[in-house]
């Protein structure tokens, strides 16, 4: 099989996924990728003494994680230490109103207890259901290439499928069994790492409230960017090339099939492409008008997920009172999500999320400091200027500042901040998305943009805007998907 050539665009977790995948069915494998580190939107750097991962922080669903690397006969434990974090994260509704996510269920459940009478009892039942959809989810739908309707054909699957409230919205199953507005929140938020609105997000992903309360939050030693140094450590001992610096320009065709791929470096020629790079880039600036899947008006159409606005900031002293993970909820959401999703702008008072890794690992920050990660999340599409940075930055620790008591800007001894502008910049992305494609009911499985170039026979994508869809696990899967793909029609 090693005659068989498949060069992958772009090192995130879908292209790493990818190409370990491709390696180990006896592909001779390489990698393009543009920046110069791997790993994506999950690319991490050190500065002053500070180590930050740059994307992603919340490690959920261990098992596909697991599940990846026993593919490959090789365990997580094999490349690096994962802590169960407990309380899993803090949700900060106002001053002096932390409330600790327990990662024990019994206490959890007793928290619930305590803001709505019968609310326990009610999150064991809306557990039990994720479960199953978790269960029915994760191990059968993500892994489904959605090139077909038939794939969803088995009677056992539609059954599944049935009982997975795919036409509910989560909005309204999460208000079938709890009212307190504080419980209702809990249990939207992990919904929001898929890029939509509770209201237009199916039911079917309370699965990730499976993966939140009942699997647990993660911490991998060193930061989320072992993940990514554990693949490319995987990919290598299959004999994958990974060349980064080397921006693709242009994937050249003729007769209905790539030819090479032009990058920076020179051009490489492959029996198969596997596009990991942002669909859209790939798509507009990569092909010519007549390879491509969709036209200016599909992309336009399309609902993206939020863009973010971050911050990457070392301070000198220790921060009471904030934890690993702290959702800072203290303000109205409606507002703030009708200027993600309904009415495009900057948020006046936003939510925002901050990240601490230092509380948990020493080897991230040098003694006696934090390296703070703060997150606003953001409508795509936005200008950011230097001036809007530097607004919301003091708007966001000001508050943090006056509900923690914590003194943070005279403490600051180093500060970074990334917006839509750097997605676009570094990641090519569209609109500057940070999550990808929205999973709203309309772009699900067979919906969503395809993983095969339909007028060319050999080139497939792979990453967060086709199928599954955001997130860290579901690009894994992504990979894993798309590489069956190629070989059942290249081997
Ligand atoms: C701020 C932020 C927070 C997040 N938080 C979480 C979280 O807590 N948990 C979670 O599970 N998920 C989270 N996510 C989502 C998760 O990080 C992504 O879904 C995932 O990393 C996407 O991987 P990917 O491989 O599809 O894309 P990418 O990581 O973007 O990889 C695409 C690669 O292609 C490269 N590329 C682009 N154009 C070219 C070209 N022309 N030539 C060569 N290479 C090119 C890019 O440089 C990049 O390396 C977060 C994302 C962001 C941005």
């Amino acid at each position: 099989m090693m005659d068989k050539k498949a060069l992958v665009i772009g090192s995130g977790f879908a292209g790493l996924s990818a190409a370990i995948a491709l390696a180990s069915k006896g592909f001779e494998t390489t990698i393009v990728e543009k920046n110069n580190s791997i790993g994506g939107r999950a690319r991490q750097f050190s500065e002053s003494g500070f180590t930050f991962d740059m994307g992603p922080s919340w490690y959920w669903m261990p098992d596909v994680f697991e599940s990846f690397f026993n593919r490959f006969g090789k365990s997580v434990s094999d490349y690096y230490e994962l802590i169960r974090l407990d309380p899993s994260y803090q949700v900060v509704y106002g001053k002096g109103e932390e409330m600790p996510i327990p990662a024990n269920m019994g206490e959890l459940e007793a928290l619930f207890e305590s803001i709505e009478a019968g609310a326990g009892l009610k999150l064991r039942e809306f557990l039990k259901q994720a479960a199953y959809k978790y269960e029915v989810g994760i191990n059968k739908l993500v892994y489904k290439p959605g090139r077909s309707v038939t794939e969803f054909a088995s009677v056992k699957l539609l059954a599944d499928v049935l009982r997975m409230d795919v036409f509910q919205s989560m909005a309204k199953h999460v208000r079938k069994f709890f009212k307190h507005p504080k419980l209702i929140e809990l249990m939207e938020f992990p919904v929001l790492f898929l890029g939509a609105l509770p209201e237009n997000t199916p039911a079917l992903y309370s699965l990730m409230n499976y993966a939140d309360m009942s699997l647990g939050t993660w911490y991998p030693k060193g930061g989320m960017f072992k993940i990514v140094e554990a693949m490319a450590a995987l990919a290598e001992s299959l004999g994958v090339s990974i060349h980064t610096n080397c921006e693709v320009l242009a994937i050249n065709t003729q007769g209905g099939k790539v030819t090479n791929v032009q990058t920076i470096k020179g051009d490489f020629e492959a029996d198969v492409v596997i596009a990991g790079a942002d669909y859209h880039h790939v798509e507009t600036k990569l092909l010519k008008p007549e390879d491509r899947n969709y036209s200016a008006k599909y992309w336009d159409s399309r609902v993206m997920a939020p863009s973010s606005l971050l911050y990457y900031v070392g301070v000198k002293g220790e921060l009471d009172g904030l934890l690993h993970h702290n959702l800072f909820f203290d303000t109205d959401f409606a507002p703030h999500a009708k200027a993600i999703y309904t009415d495009p702008k900057w948020p006046e008072r936003p939510l925002f999320y901050a990240s601490l890794t230092s509380k948990t690992d020493a080897t991230v920050a040098p003694a006696g400091h934090e390296n703070l990660f703060l997150l606003i999340p953001t409508a795509p599409g936005l200008k950011d200027t230097e001036e809007i940075r530097s607004k919301y930055f003091d708007l966001i620790v000001n508050r943090m500042e006056d509900i923690t008591g914590n003194s943070i800007k005279d403490n600051i001894v180093y500060q970074r901040s990334f917006a839509h502008s750097d997605f676009v910049t570094d990641y090519h992305s569209f609109k500057g998305n940070a999550y990808g494609l929205a999973n709203t009911l309309t772009q699900t499985a067979i919906l969503k943009p395809a993983l095969k170039n339909k007028r060319l026979n050999n080139l497939f994508y792979t990453g967060q805007l086709t199928v599954p869809g955001p997130g860290v696990p579901p690009s894994l899967i992504s990979g894993l998907v798309v590489a069956e793909e190629v070989a059942k029609e290249f081997k």
